[in-house]
Formats: structure tokens, C-alpha cells, sequence
């Protein structure tokens, strides 16, 4: 047994760190080691439990009730206010859509709003579950949804509105009042998508910040998502989709009588339930308490103010819009600077012991590199920042990463739908995604090819290169 450990041990000292605010993407650390064991603990205890059947299993039913009733104390719920406990933002969204298309059974090509800087949950429900997707451009300059487009982009096909608080690309809150004031008028529902923001921004608040309302207490807003496994540092696996009542939430329960077995009854996505997560969310909840949260977020908003000045006083960057919470984007200044390309900074960064996230450039938003942060950031910002400055220098001695002209027009000009398995096993091996010797160091070449596809190329190109990976 100590072996198998012991092998899983190693194979997990090649991931990004997932401790100690080195990965500025896709974790979230308190900082604190007893979070850490108490979610292992309180996982061990109940992951063998099954949240399928709450009557044979009461303690998660409790669980997830008084994890459900927390989030919407936070979030402004009033005593009508319901939830589901979820396996992740993804599902919360999904669960959200699914709500609103089957509310209104006589629409039959219905359609979500969507601000374009959305997560892409909202295509992904749109896409299983066949909605008409209408997609607004946000403001260039503050990339925040615009409320009279949103109003205007709603037609009698509309069954859900959504926005952010905030965007996970650029960290910034939407105008929800403004937005909320359109939806109800017309019989539509709106959801607030605060996956990321959802157990920061209250705390920030209450420290002082001025923080947009955002929550239930914006008439018109009928859902909100919450991650637990985001700011409110929980192991993987869980986060709350809250209704304003029951009646908004009834249409994405379902059930099934019509087989020999048990009748299935299924609150989410998911029918067989681990306990673990729910118990894991619970007990880090209740250890942190009120007293934790708004401690962690001190200190993860003293981070981010920290960063954020450093990266504005970094010659040749700039922060993506006004950033609302605990997220930012930055990216290159105009023409002064442009000796350098940013996945090339991102790269050096990695070098030297950090993971910051590329995005791609979209809609008005230029390619830019994105920072989680989280309360493990704090006490590193200088060494971060020193960093950061290390990293653009050598960038600029790099100079740009060039693809090559006949290279960039060849892929340009591919057409996804028309390619075959082959053709793909070639592209990528060519762009040098696929080969014997693993995944390359420097990602720089192949992000700068893969920035010059067109989106739907770009999707399905590393679609091929995921079931390349996923091969056993
Ligand atoms: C993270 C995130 C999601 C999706 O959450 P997952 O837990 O990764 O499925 C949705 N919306 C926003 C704004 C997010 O930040």
C-alpha cells in the first residue's frame, strides 16, 4: 500500500503546485494547512455515502441543507430562497439553463442572452441542451456587459439572461441592476453567474470595498452559482446553484418511473452522488466560519492590490479594464512596447516558478494573460512581481515569437469540418503539440500558431490533441 502511495506521490510531483499562490489559474489556497486536513478528514468520512437517496443517507441531506442555507445568507436569499449543491460551476450553470428552458415548454427554439465575456458553461448548456445562443459585445473599454444591449438582445424566444460577478476573463462585475430591471418585465429569468466571485465579494464588502450590488437583493434576479471549490477554499467538487424560490428550481429536478429499478429522483446532473465533496465543503465551511472568510479575504485583497499596482508600474503592460475582485488580466501596452509577445512572458514565468494563464484574444478583448488570486498569494506579491519584471526583460530579449507567414496562411485556411483524423494527426505533430518527447517546456510557439486559427479551428485542434492525450 505505502508503494502505491508512494508511485501516486511522484506522479503528483509533476503537476503545477497546487499549494503556496505559484499557480495563478485553477486552484485556490487559504494558506491555512489544517483547511487541508479537515477536508481530507471530513472526505474520508464520507465519500463512500451515496447523495442519491437523502432518506437512506439524512447527514448529506443536512449537509447540503445547511451549506445551501449559508450560501444564500451570504448572498442576499430571502426565506424562499432554495439550491442544489452541484459538482462544480459548470454544473451549476447547466442546471440554471435547463431550469429556464423547461419553465417555458411552449417556446420552441428558445434562447439564452449572454454578455460575450460569459464563461463558457452558458455555450456549453446552450449546446446539450439545444438554445439559440444570442451573444451581446461588452463595453470595449471596461469589458462589463452593456445593459441597454442586453435588454435589446432579449426577444419572445428568450427564456434566461445572464451576467457576471464577476467574468472570470477580466475580473469584472456587470451591471446586474441595470440588466436585472430588463429580464423581469418580459418574463425572463436572470441569472447571476458569481461561480468565482460569489464567496469573496461579500467579504470584501464587509471590509469596506465598494462592491456593485450583485445578489438577491437586485429585483429581478432569480439564480445565482457559487463555487465552494473557488473562494471558499474547498476540496474540488462543489458548488451551489441557489433559486430566489422552489418554483424556479422545480424544472431541472428530474424523474424516472419508467424502468424496473428504483424510481430515479435527481436534483442535478449527477444521480449517484459521492459524499466526500458535500462533507469535505461542509467542514471547511463551518471551520473557517465568518471570522475565517473575512480574514482570508483581507489578505487576498491586500494581494491583489499589490499586484495590481506592481503590474500597472511595469512598463509595457496594462490591466484589462477596472478589476472588481480578485482577478486580473493584463496585457501589452500599444506600439512602444510591442518587442515582446506575452506567451513568451508567460513561459518565463513558469521558468522561474509560476503558472499564469494565457488568454487568447476574443471579441474587443487582446490576448492578455490572466492571474487568480488567492489568499496564498499574500507575502509573495514582491517576489511575484520581481518576477514578472524578469520575466518581460528576457521576453524582450527573446523578441517575438514568430510563426511562419506560409504556416499561419496554410492553417488559416483549413476548414475543421472537412479534415480528417489524419490531416489533424499531422497538424499537430507539425505544431508540435504531439511528439515522443511529451509536452514541450515552451508553450510560446504553439499558443502564437494556435492564436492565429479561427476560433472554431482552434477548438477542434485541441479537441484532437485532448483525445491524443486521452489515450491510454
Ligand atoms: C469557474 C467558473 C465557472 C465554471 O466553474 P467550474 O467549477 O470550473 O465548472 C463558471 N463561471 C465562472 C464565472 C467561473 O469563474
Amino acid at each position: 500500500m505505502t508503494d502505491i502511495l508512494a508511485e501516486l506521490r511522484q506522479l503528483r510531483a509533476g503537476d503545477l503546485p497546487t499549494h503556496g499562490g505559484h499557480t495563478l489559474a485553477y486552484v485556490y489556497d487559504s494558506g491555512l494547512s489544517e483547511v487541508d486536513e479537515i477536508a481530507a478528514a471530513a472526505h474520508a468520512l464520507a465519500s463512500s455515502a451515496n447523495g442519491l437517496d437523502p432518506t437512506a443517507f439524512p447527514s448529506l441531506l443536512r449537509l447540503e441543507n445547511d451549506l445551501v442555507g449559508r450560501a444564500a445568507g451570504l448572498l442576499g436569499g430571502s426565506a424562499g430562497t432554495v439550491g442544489t449543491v452541484t459538482s462544480g460551476g459548470t454544473e451549476s450553470c447547466l442546471l440554471a439553463v435547463l431550469a429556464a428552458r423547461d419553465a417555458r415548454p411552449g417556446i420552441t427554439a428558445p434562447s439564452i442572452v449572454l454578455p460575450d465575456t460569459a464563461h463558457a458553461a452558458f455555450h456549453k448548456a446552450a449546446h446539450l441542451f439545444g438554445l439559440r445562443k444570442i451573444v451581446v459585445p461588452v463595453d470595449a473599454e471596461t469589458f462589463r456587459a452593456v445593459p441597454d444591449a442586453m435588454a435589446a438582445a432579449i426577444d419572445e424566444s428568450t427564456v434566461l439572461v445572464v451576467a457576471s460577478a464577476p467574468s472570470y476573463a477580466h475580473g469584472v462585475v456587470d451591471p446586474i441592476p441595470e440588466i436585472a430591471a430588463a429580464a423581469p418585465a418580459r418574463g425572463v429569468r436572470m441569472h447571476v453567474d458569481a461561480c468565482i466571485g460569489g464567496w469573496v465579494l461579500p467579504y470584501f464588502a464587509k471590509l469596506g470595498a465598494d462592491v456593485s450590488p450583485f445578489d438577491f437583493r437586485v429585483p429581478g434576479v432569480t439564480s445565482m452559482s457559487v463555487d465552494l471549490h473557488k473562494y471558499a477554499y474547498c476540496a474540488k467538487g462543489v458548488s451551489v446553484l441557489l433559486h430566489a424560490n422552489a418554483e424556479l428550481r422545480r424544472t431541472h429536478y428530474f424523474a424516472s418511473a419508467a424502468w424496473p429499478g428504483y424510481t430515479m429522483l435527481n436534483p442535478t446532473l449527477q444521480s449517484t452522488r459521492s459524499g466526500g465533496p458535500l462533507a469535505a465543503a461542509w467542514a471547511v465551511v463551518n471551520h473557517l466560519g465568518e471570522d475565517g472568510y473575512l480574514r482570508l479575504a483581507e489578505v487576498t485583497r491586500e494581494a491583489v492590490t499589490r499586484i495590481r499596482a506592481g503590474v500597472e508600474n511595469q512598463p509595457g503592460l496594462r490591466i484589462l479594464g477596472d478589476p472588481d475582485s480578485t482577478l486580473i488580466a493584463f496585457t501589452k501596452t500599444g506600439t512602444a512596447d510591442d518587442g515582446f509577445d506575452l506567451f513568451t512572458v508567460a513561459d518565463e514565468m513558469k521558468v522561474r516558478g509560476w503558472y499564469v494563464q494565457p488568454q487568447f484574444a476574443h471579441g474587443g478583448s487582446p490576448l492578455n494573460l490572466h492571474l487568480t488570486i488567492t489568499a496564498a498569494n499574500h507575502g509573495s506579491e514582491t517576489e511575484f512581481l520581481a518576477d514578472l519584471t524578469a520575466s518581460v526583460t528576457a521576453a524582450r530579449e527573446a523578441g517575438p515569437t514568430s510563426v511562419d507567414p506560409a504556416v499561419a496562411a496554410f492553417v488559416a485556411a483549413l476548414d475543421p469540418e472537412t479534415l480528417t483524423a489524419d490531416q489533424f494527426a499531422g497538424l499537430l505533430t507539425a505544431a508540435g503539440l504531439v511528439g515522443d518527447a511529451g509536452l514541450p517546456e515552451r508553450m510560446a510557439p504553439i499558443n502564437a500558431l494556435l492564436a492565429t486559427a479561427p476560433e472554431p479551428l482552434r477548438e477542434r485542434l485541441l479537441l484532437e490533441f485532448l483525445g491524443a492525450l486521452y489515450t491510454p
